[in-house]
């Protein structure tokens, strides 16, 4: 393994009074519905609105104090800049945050009210990832990726420890999976502690480069598609080298969902577990409600993060057809 159930723990200490330990609940309705009891983490409630604030801290801190003094750069516009924003600004570490012109503004303004500069460059987002490489090398800054780092994963996975400690007769977990850092680190977590619990990866039909790359034995290039799941989307990279190795070794079954069933999760998050949940955060509830994945014992659903357009959301909930 890449990493060792040890960093997790490590994670976990470095992030303690940091982050948010978010509450796991029954869901009445939809154990009914599944005949075994099915929990809901509520990871939609972190800070900045999503787990991957659970990494990049990890990272930030994990870095020396000589890189801490340089600074950090990133090219996400989502919940990953924003999990570095708000690492990088708690830690008193510098942050720059790379985008496109095409970038909405209201994506910009939200990186930047958590206090990172942003650069707009060009428009396309290999033009943002060369100002990335050029501040990298000019101005020493440490780049931190959304998912395929250690640190990353690391602290992914103090995810699944309080799944664990919550739910210790686990017997299966649904995780949105795109890049993997997230599912890896749950998957080393929960099973180091419940070795018979089952870690179902769920991502869209449109798009999905690592159920792709699982299928070829190795890390291909995906065309991306938009789809409602938009933080699922984008590549594994071809030279991926961790997460690819970690989610074939320890995930046990990958599922696709289409846009109708990720919109019958964001819908079914709301009229009957009043959260809104974005698209990509909705897929365990998808999977369950279109029958895709089959629920063995206590079933955990990770409701992974709520960073959705609320004019999207309105329409999707009110049963208007969307395209996206
Ligand atoms: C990033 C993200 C995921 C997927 O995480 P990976 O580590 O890339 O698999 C799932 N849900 C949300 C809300 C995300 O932002």
């Amino acid at each position: 393994m890449p990493i060792e159930h040890a960093a997790i723990l490590a994670a976990r200490d470095r992030l303690a009074g940091r982050i948010r330990r978010t509450p796991l609940d029954r869901s009445p309705c939809l154990s009914d519905r599944c005949d075994v009891p099915v929990w809901l983490k509520r990871e939609h409630h972190q800070l900045t609105g999503s787990f991957k604030v659970r990494g990049a801290t990890n990272a930030v801190l994990s870095l020396s104090d000589g890189q801490k003094a340089k600074g950090i750069v990133g090219v996400s516009t989502g919940n990953h800049g924003r999990g570095l924003a708000h690492a990088a600004r708690q830690a008193g570490v510098r942050c720059v945050i790379c985008m496109s012109s095409l970038v909405p503004a209201n994506k910009v303004e939200g990186i930047r009210a958590l206090g990172a500069e942003v650069r707009i460059v060009g428009d396309t987002q290999d033009e943002a990832q060369k100002e990335v490489d050029r501040l990298v090398a000019g101005e020493d800054l440490t780049m931190l990726p959304p998912f395929d780092h250690p640190d990353v994963i690391a602290g992914q996975g103090t995810l699944g420890l309080e799944m664990i400690e919550d739910l210790p007769e686990v017997e299966t977990v649904l995780v949105p999976l795109s890049g993997g850092g997230l599912i890896s680190g749950v998957a080393l977590a929960v099973k180091t502690a419940r070795p018979s619990a089952r870690v179902i990866g769920v991502s869209m039909e449109r798009g999905a480069a690592m159920v792709e790359s699982l299928r070829a034995g190795t890390p291909v290039f995906v065309r991306e598609v938009a789809t409602l799941a938009d933080s699922l989307g984008g590549g594994i990279g071809l030279d991926n080298r961790h997460t690819f190795a970690m989610v074939r070794d320890l995930v046990d079954e990958t599922v696709t969902l289409t846009e109708d069933e990720i919109a019958e999760g964001i819908r079914h998050a709301y009229w009957s577990e009043r959260e809104v949940i974005e698209g990509s955060g909705a897929v365990g509830l998808g999977a369950l409600l279109a029958e895709k994945a089959r629920p063995t014992g206590p079933t955990l659903v990770l409701l992974s993060g709520r960073n959705i357009d609320m004019t999207l959301h309105h329409r999707i909930v009110s049963d208007e057809t969307v395209e996206v």
